[in-house]
């Protein structure tokens, strides 16, 4: 019998920019208007992907700004990480290279196993971060980027599927917990 891997991933990014609308989209395949936007919220889901079984615990925070403190709890037994941003609001994404910095500082880490998401990807009209600038600041962090639409169910099942890619990238041999 195969071991199951635990993997505990947090979700950042400014509020708004479609946190939880992502995850739970990505956890009961359904698009939610409207969420209560100030809870912390974890959900679980068991997830096989190229073959082995991961148990993952997903944490939908509720946002940061340049002043939140981060805690513990977004760092301790942390595998991943998946920052947001709109691809309609520059600001959301100016905040996920702040929010970034405050991760690595607070993990005293020079690299992290992240996803970059711009989430809206319906609202081309409204964009304002060009995938070029965005993909191109992920390489720059080692990190992988992809753009989403939890509306449209586009690409919401790769964001967690590049984390989990990452995180086997980060610690190969990290076979449990
Ligand atoms: P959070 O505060 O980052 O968790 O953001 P929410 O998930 O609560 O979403 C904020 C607002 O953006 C809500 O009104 C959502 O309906 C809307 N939203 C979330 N995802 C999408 C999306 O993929 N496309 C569009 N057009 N709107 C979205």
């Amino acid at each position: 019998a195969s071991s199951t891997r635990k993997r505990k991933i947090v979700v950042l990014g400014s509020r708004s920019v479609g946190k939880s609308s992502l995850v739970i989209q990505f956890i009961e395949n359904h698009f939610v208007e409207a969420y209560h936007p100030t809870i912390e919220n974890t959900f679980s889901k068991a997830v096989v992907y190229k073959g082995v079984e991961y148990d993952c615990d997903i944490v939908d925070t509720a946002g940061q700004d340049e002043y939140s403190i981060l805690n513990s709890k977004h760092a301790i037994g942390v595998h991943g990480y998946v920052f947001v941003y709109s691809i309609a609001s520059r600001r959301s994404f100016d905040m996920v290279k702040i929010i970034y910095d405050k991760i690595i500082d607070f993990c005293g880490k020079n690299e992290i196993p992240c996803v970059i998401v711009g989430a809206k990807c319906d609202l081309q009209s409204s964009r304002q971060v060009q995938p070029e600038e965005a993909e191109e600041f992920a390489k720059t962090k080692q990190a992988a980027w992809v753009e989403t639409s939890a509306k449209n169910n586009i690409n919401v099942g790769r964001v967690f599927e590049l984390c989990l890619a990452e995180i086997e990238k980060s610690s190969p041999h990290n076979q449990a917990n």
